[in-house]
């Protein structure tokens, strides 16, 4: 989609610090990072948010979860433990409209959250 920050990140038009990427999903380190491991996944196809999600979409899902859970491994985080989220609209801040997830860890987290 044009004028998309993370088609464009997923495309390679914007650099970012890419740690994954395969035909469907991009995983990158997030500029602002909210703890010691701040990882965005997306998928490359542009979804603006959960709230359009298609039941097409389940294997893209799972997909996105299983390699966030292997990055949390491989970088070692994944058993001090690790949170997985997206933002959605206004209320949760959600400034990107492109659909992202959110992989942190390294530190301890709060619940619940601010
Ligand atoms: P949201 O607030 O929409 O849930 O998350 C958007 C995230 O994208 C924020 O954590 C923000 O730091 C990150 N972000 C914004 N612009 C860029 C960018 O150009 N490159 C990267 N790697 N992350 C970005
Ligand atoms: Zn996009």
């Amino acid at each position: 989609m044009d004028n998309c920050l993370f088609c464009k990140i997923a495309e390679g038009q914007i650099p970012s610090k890419i740690v994954y990427q395969d035909e469907d999903v991009v995983a990158f380190e997030d500029t602002n990072p909210q703890a010691p491991y701040h990882i965005l996944l997306i998928p490359r196809r542009h979804i603006t948010s959960m709230a359009d999600l298609t039941e097409e979409d389940g294997t893209l899902l799972v997909r996105l979860f299983m390699v966030a859970a292997k990055l949390a491994h491989k970088l070692g985080f994944d058993e001090s433990g690790y949170r997985f989220v997206t933002n959605v609209g206004p209320d949760a801040g959600q400034s990107v409209f492109h659909l992202h997830f959110h992989l942190l860890g390294g530190r301890k987290f709060t619940w619940p959250p601010g």
